[in-house]
């Protein structure tokens, strides 16, 4: 067959043909109605809902899953009275009470006057494209929290620590809020590592790293690993005051815990120096300063004897 102008067309079984054995699920809704006037029966095997069963656009708005109905509901219909073709993800409820991902695909049909006269589309099964989708966003997630963690203590590592610090030393230097920090070393650690082999000294950075997190509990503090046996700690909201006494807490913990270190200089037992400043930034001083400062205050407490807190002079 052809249109006369040379160009040829199938027989419409051809189309129709064509329609009912393609993947996506063709569909017609005649716009006066509001009802079905077509729905492929490729729709049964894939939703188990018969074709005969899709009357209305109510039973499609109702077999649309509830977190998504308003949604794709009010889009497509805004979309079809404004006669913009359009497309709509959603979870379609199948016969045996289960969702499929959908993607719906719409074209508005006009008459000679350019009024809305049709709705004709496709349904496309992406249930395996948003199951990719789903976890591809999970591992994205599982990976950002495994960039952000120290491998060994389970504590917030180096890069956590510079991004906590910098967003929290901004939000004090915002509210003009005094913000603290506390820097710890653990004394004589090499030789700790020297008596007892490197995988020992491990389980003592977990153990000490442990200590320390059951000494923090303001929800809005961040405890990190700052580097081999060095460890961070930033108090928004918190005076020298406040964060010395956490500090003491912390080396109280470690000293009952009572960890033997036959060559500690400190006393057979493992013991930690701490560093503690605490500012309210002026709007454009560097952090960085801050945390020498503080760290500077570390190697003082060490060259003093080690097992002590340096804090503000
Ligand atoms: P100070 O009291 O002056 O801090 O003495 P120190 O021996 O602790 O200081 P130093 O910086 O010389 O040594 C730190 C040691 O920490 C050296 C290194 O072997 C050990 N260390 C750093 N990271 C790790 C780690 O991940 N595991 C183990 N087992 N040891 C580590
Ligand atoms: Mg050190
Ligand atoms: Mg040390």
């Amino acid at each position: 067959m052809n249109d006369g102008g040379g160009r040829p067309w199938a027989e419409p079984e051809t189309y129709r043909t064509l329609l009912e054995s393609t993947r996506a699920i063709p569909w017609k809704i005649d716009w006066a109605s509001m009802r079905f006037a077509y729905i492929g029966p490729q729709i049964e095997p894939l939703l188990g809902w018969s074709p005969q069963s899709w009357a209305t656009v109510q039973d499609w708005a109702e077999r649309i899953h509830a977190d998504d109905r308003e949604r794709v509901v009010s889009f497509c219909v805004a979309q079809s009275q404004a006669g913009v073709d359009h497309e709509a993800d959603y979870r379609a409820l199948t016969a045996a009470g289960d969702y499929v991902w959908i993607r719906d695909v719409v074209h508005v049909v006009r008459d000679a006057d350019g009024a809305v006269e049709a709705l004709v589309g496709f349904m496309f099964d992406i249930s395996e494209r948003k199951r990719t989708e789903e976890h591809v966003l999970r591992l994205q997630a599982e990976l950002e929290v495994l960039s952000y963690t120290d491998a060994l203590t389970g504590l917030a590592n180096r890069r956590r620590f510079d991004a906590v610090m910098a967003q929290a030393w901004a939000q004090a230097a915002r509210t003009q809020e005094r913000l603290a920090l506390a820097m710890f070393d653990i004394d004589d650690f090499k030789p700790y590592n020297d008596a007892y082999g490197h995988l020992q000294g491990d389980a003592c950075l977990k153990q000490v790293a442990g200590l320390l997190a059951a000494a923090v509990t303001a929800p809005d503090a961040l405890l990190a690993r700052f580097g081999g046996e060095e460890f961070a700690l930033v108090l928004p909201r918190t005076d020298a005051d406040g964060a010395r006494a956490i500090v003491e807490d912390c080396r109280a913990r470690l000293a009952v815990a009572r960890i033997v270190h036959p060559h500690s200089r400190t006393g057979g037992i493992l013991t930690m120096s701490a560093g503690i400043g605490s500012a309210v930034p002026a709007w454009d001083a560097p952090w960085l300063a801050f945390v020498e400062t503080v760290d500077g205050r570390l190697y003082r407490a060490k060259d003093a004897g080690r097992n002590r807190v340096v804090g503000e002079p």
